[in-house]
């Protein structure tokens, strides 16, 4: 089972938050089954619970090679984007098997590859290779989410390599403050950062607004850090995020439901 991809869905969209190139691209999105984390655990939230229980009974299983050659003859046929965003769950949880299939779409495509990580796991996990694009957008977990104290942000700041970006999602003037506090304790400066506001399940910015923070950012002259919207939303205000008691005991209806809806 170690030796398959667990994938909770997997669809063509448009990639509308930090990445690299700008926004809106297509892209192949997997979305990887598996996460360690439990985000805003209390209030039962997460932006894609179907995808964090670690029962491979789960999900779709595949042999890395085998669905990068299917993706690869595809692509070379100009049916697919040529570009993946691989998110979850958590996608380095399954390092060993993301690297194997990356090296076989490297043989043929060579897509650019988009990495989103909750940042409790260190991005070396993951093999670069001459020639090959990835970029890690990072998660720093603010305290509203309950997994701040998770991130392993000394260790990836350090392996980050452009256009490798961090992103921060800000609930309260809490996180705001913290924010600014681990801006100047791992010197962010030269770092790519971007901050950007939590949606709740009805999709609703919640207290702090994009104005909030761009207001937040220019008061303390934080000209490098970039707003982070997702842009996916206004085309699909009806996605997640979605909340949910126990993730683990979602219903297979639910979770069609929401495959549907994943975007
Ligand atoms: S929001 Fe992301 S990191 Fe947090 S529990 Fe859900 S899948 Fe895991």
């Amino acid at each position: 089972m170690n030796n398959l991809l667990k994938i909770a869905n997997r669809f063509v969209s448009v990639d509308g938050e930090t990445s690299f190139g700008g926004p809106l691209q297509f892209s192949n999105f997997i979305r990887l089954g598996g996460c360690n984390l439990r985000c805003w655990g209390n209030q039962g939230f997460c932006d894609a619970p179907f995808s964090i229980s670690k029962d491979s009974e789960r999900y779709d299983l595949a042999i890395p090679e085998q669905l990068a050659q299917e993706y690869n003859e595809q692509i070379s046929k100009k049916e697919l984007p040529n570009r993946f965003t691989i998110t979850g769950g958590e996608p380095l949880l399954q390092s060993e098997v993301l690297n194997r299939f990356f090296k076989e779409l490297d043989r043929g495509t060579n897509p650019i590859i988009n990495i989103e990580t909750n940042g409790s796991q260190r991005i070396d996990l993951i093999r670069r290779r001459m020639n090959q694009t990835i970029c890690f957008v990072i998660d720093i977990k603010m305290p509203s989410s309950g997994m701040h104290k998770r991130m392993k942000l000394a260790l990836n700041k350090d392996l980050m390599i452009w256009p490798d970006i961090l992103k921060v999602v800000v609930e309260t003037e809490d996180d705001l403050e913290y924010f600014e506090k681990i801006y100047s304790k791992f010197d962010l400066k030269e770092s790519r950062v971007a901050v950007g506001p939590k949606y709740d399940p009805q999709n609703k910015i919640s207290k702090v607004t994009p104005e909030r923070i761009v207001k937040f950012l220019m008061d303390r002259k934080m000209f490098s850090v970039r707003l982070n919207l997702q842009l996916h939303k206004y085309i699909w205000p009806y996605a997640s995020p979605y909340f949910v008691s126990d993730p683990d005991k979602i219903p297979e209806d639910q979770i069609e439901h929401m495959r549907n809806l994943d975007r």
